[in-house]
Parts: C-alpha cells; sequence; structure tokens
C-alpha cells in the first residue's frame, strides 16, 4: 500500500514543526500541513523559558529580542519586588518569527511543508491509514477552494487549541481554558529601564488571573489572563493594567487574544496511530500560561514512539501517552496546584513570595521541574506532599481577586 507520507502532522506551530523535524530526523517520511502562510502571528507573550530552548537542537539567537534575567513579581498597586537569577530566566521572541525559523528547520530536516492547506477532516480507515482532507487556499497554482485528500499511517493533531484533528477522531476536548488578551506597546525611545532585562508578572487582578509585561525589541508585550469565563472583563483588565504603568491601552497595537487550552489530569492523547501534541493535547500550564514548552516536550516524547510504532516495534502510540504523564504531567500538576493555592490567598501568598528570596527560588525551582533533571526529587516529593492538600482546601475556596 502506499500512502503520501508515512506521517502527517496537522498544524505549524512549535508542537507541530518540532514533531514534524523529530519524526524526520529518525528517518521517517513526514508531511506537515497548516491552513497559514509562514510567518504568520499568533496570539502569545512569546516568552520562551530556558528548558524549552534546551529542547532546541539550534541555535535561536538571531530570533530572540530581548533576554530576561530577573523578575518584577507584582506591580505599581499591590507593591512588588525584583529577583534577579544572574542568568537568562526566559527568551523573548515573537512568534511571527520563531515558528517561521522552526519551520525552517523541520524543512531543513526534509519535511515536506505544505502552507495554506487547511484541514477540515480526518478519518481512521478500516485498515487504520488516515485519510486527511485539506481545503487548499493556493491562488498561485489556480487551486483555490479545492479539496485534497492526502494519507498517512500516522496523524499527529498540533493544530492547536481549537484544533480539528483531536475532535475529528474523537479525542476528549481539556476540560478547563484558560484566556488570554494581549497587545505591543511600541517604544520609539527604547525599553524602559526599569523593565530591560526584566518581565513583570503581577498577580493582583481579576481572581485567577494575572497580568504580564513582556520587552521586546522595539515593544513591550503587554497582557492579561484568567479562566474561561473571565473573557468578557478582559479588555477592561487589559485597560486597567495598562493604567498601572501610566499607559492608555489605545496606544497597544494588535490586540488580540486566544484560548488556553489548560493541562488537566487523565486526558487521553494517543490512540492507535494518532497522537496530540502541544495545545491541542490540552498541555498549557495553568500558573503562568506557558505551553510552548509543553508544546516542544510532548512532541520530544512523541517522536521516537512514532519511529518504534512505523518500524512495527510497537503496535500504537500508547506509549506516548505514558511517558507524558510519567515525564510531563508532574510539573504540569505541580503548576496546577501552585496556581490554585495562588489565586485562592493571592494577596498574603504574593507578600510572602515577593517578600522572600527564599521562598521565591524554591517556587522556581518546582515550576521549573519539567527540565528533566533528577537532582530535586527530595524537593517535588515534599512540595507535592504540601500542594497536594493546600490546594484541594483552595478549590473548595475558589480563586479570589488579589486587587488591593
Ligand atoms: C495571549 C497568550 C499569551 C501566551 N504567552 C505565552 C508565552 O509567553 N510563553 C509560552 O510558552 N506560551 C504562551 N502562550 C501559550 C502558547 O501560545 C501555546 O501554548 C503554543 O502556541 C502552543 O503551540 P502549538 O504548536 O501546540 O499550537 P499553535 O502555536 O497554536 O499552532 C497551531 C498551528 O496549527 C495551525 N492550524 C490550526 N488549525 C488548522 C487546520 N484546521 N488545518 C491546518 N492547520 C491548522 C495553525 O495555523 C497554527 O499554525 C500564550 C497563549 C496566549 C493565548
Amino acid at each position: 500500500m502506499t500512502v503520501d507520507a508515512e506521517v502527517i502532522v496537522v498544524g505549524g506551530g512549535p508542537g507541530g514543526s518540532a514533531a514534524a523535524r523529530e519524526i524526520a530526523t529518525l528517518g521517517k517520511r513526514v508531511m506537515l500541513l497548516d491552513r497559514e502562510r509562514f510567518p504568520r502571528d499568533k496570539p502569545c507573550g512569546g516568552g520562551l523559558s530556558v528548558k524549552s530552548v534546551a529542547l532546541l537542537p539550534f541555535d535561536i539567537s538571531h530570533v530572540v529580542e530581548h533576554i530576561a534575567t530577573g523578575v518584577i513579581v507584582g506591580d505599581p498597586s499591590a507593591g512588588s519586588a525584583t529577583q534577579e537569577a544572574g542568568e537568562p530566566m526566559l527568551f523573548l521572541t515573537q512568534r511571527c518569527r520563531l515558528d517561521a525559523f522552526l519551520l525552517d528547520q523541520a524543512r531543513a530536516a526534509g519535511v515536506d511543508v505544505r502552507e495554506g492547506q487547511r484541514v477540515t477532516r480526518v478519518l481512521r480507515r478500516e485498515d487504520g491509514v488516515f485519510e486527511v482532507t485539506v481545503n487548499l487556499d493556493d491562488v498561485s497554482t489556480g487551486d483555490q477552494d479545492s479539496d485534497i485528500v492526502y494519507t498517512s499511517y500516522v496523524v499527529v493533531g498540533a493544530d492547536g487549541a481549537n484544533g480539528v484533528v483531536g475532535r475529528a477522531l474523537g479525542f476528549a476536548p481539556p476540560a478547563e481554558h484558560g484566556v488570554a488578551l494581549e497587545g505591543n506597546l511600541p517604544c520609539p525611545d527604547g525599553i524602559p529601564d526599569w523593565l530591560r532585562g526584566r518581565v513583570l508578572v503581577s498577580f493582583a487582578m481579576l481572581a485567577g488571573g494575572y497580568g504580564w509585561l513582556f520587552p521586546k525589541g522595539d515593544h513591550v508585550n503587554v497582557g492579561v489572563g484568567g479562566l474561561e469565563d473571565a473573557g468578557p472583563e478582559l479588555r477592561d483588565e487589559l485597560a486597567r493594567f495598562c493604567t498601572l504603568f501610566g499607559w492608555d491601552i489605545e496606544r497597544l497595537e494588535d490586540v488580540r487574544g486566544h484560548r488556553l487550552p489548560l493541562w488537566g489530569p487523565g486526558r487521553r492523547v494517543a490512540s492507535g496511530g494518532a497522537a496530540l501534541v502541544g495545545d491541542a493535547a490540552g498541555l498549557v500550564e495553568a500558573l503562568l500560561g506557558e505551553g510552548m514548552y509543553s508544546a516542544l516536550a510532548s512532541a520530544h516524547l512523541l517522536a521516537p514512539v512514532v519511529a518504534q510504532y512505523l518500524d512495527g516495534a510497537v503496535g500504537d502510540l500508547e506509549a506516548y501517552q505514558r511517558a507524558l504523564d510519567r515525564e510531563l504531567a508532574p510539573s504540569l500538576q505541580r503548576a496546577a496546584r501552585i496556581a490554585a493555592i495562588l489565586h485562592a490567598w493571592p494577596r498574603p501568598l504574593l507578600r510572602i513570595v515577593v517578600g522572600s528570596q527564599r521562598i521565591w527560588w524554591l517556587m522556581a525551582r518546582v515550576m521549573d521541574s519539567g527540565s528533566g533533571t533528577h537532582s530535586g526529587v527530595v524537593t517535588m516529593w515534599l512540595a507535592d506532599a504540601l500542594l497536594r492538600p493546600l490546594a484541594w482546601i483552595a478549590r473548595r475556596r475558589g480563586p479570589t481577586s488579589g486587587r488591593a
């Protein structure tokens, strides 16, 4: 039987391009389909953590516009403290540049990248082969608005928060979503001194929410996020957040929002020869909304399993589900618990975190536990023993506003 590609990856964001690149590097024939043409933008703060960059086997410095070595926790209304790491903590990029570069790396690894191809339907045939129907929007070839069907042995859904692959193949949607709104404040005279080399994160916002300032090359990305039901309040919240720094929301350019599918325990992300990665798998971390690490990490865990499946060494992609539950889920669960606790008692807890260098670094270490080091096993065990009951109580209390 001939197929168009051994693997079809739907979506060319960080999750899709990483999955495609890593599977192709293992010698498999991979096609990647994205409805957009790159460079394309995506609502995102563009903050790449150190552990995310560690998953990329190439230099990304030419798409990094700013490096934060410190973080300001709080804001002028709630009080703030600056924690300096003295080494890079967050790499600030723009998604239009980062994603195009990551996709180029996939191309260089041999992936057949097809842009402007919107997947509308995915079907698993009786013989196990997948049929992926795309709607072409290729004006140059005159194929506008025509459909084409590609076939493959494996399908990877990397099509983001509103992806079609998961839905088409019967995967349950994530139980909980966050929502965030962001825009860019132009800084023609440069990034303000107090923000240079730093990011700001504030939890003194609406219940369950947070705000951020991420400096880039010639602008500051300003955003607010919260749980999904906070959606209608987000624009007012963004305006209020801007005011705290003396800025008018009208100065923000490209204001746009998007959903964040939050990680929750027990979600299935693999079935037979199909698997989901990144936002399509619902892997966004609940405290700061970091999703690119999960996208890259899930792709990294999936690639060897796909190769084994194609080689006939395993009968399905179940080992990916197990790897995700073992390697990624514990840190996502920790973040979800910290988020529940912080949002239940934001003011007293932030006073502690902001006031104590030691507690801050302990929390940062617990949050960073996805990096794969085993040195912190005891710390993680203790953290889990403490966080589990506290999060249980916090969830019963529910989120409250951290506003002074
Ligand atoms: C406002 C906001 C701020 C954020 N800030 C950060 C941050 O600073 N740091 C961080 O780590 N995370 C952040 N996140 C989360 C992060 O943006 C996502 O977790 C990340 O983009 C997930 O990558 P992905 O590859 O899974 O999906 P995506 O990046 O969403 O990529 C999905 C791709 O699939 C394509 N696609 C969708 N449907 C189809 C279809 N039917 N056919 C073909 N192609 C399709 C899309 O065009 C897109 O290219 C933020 C999210 C939001 C909303």
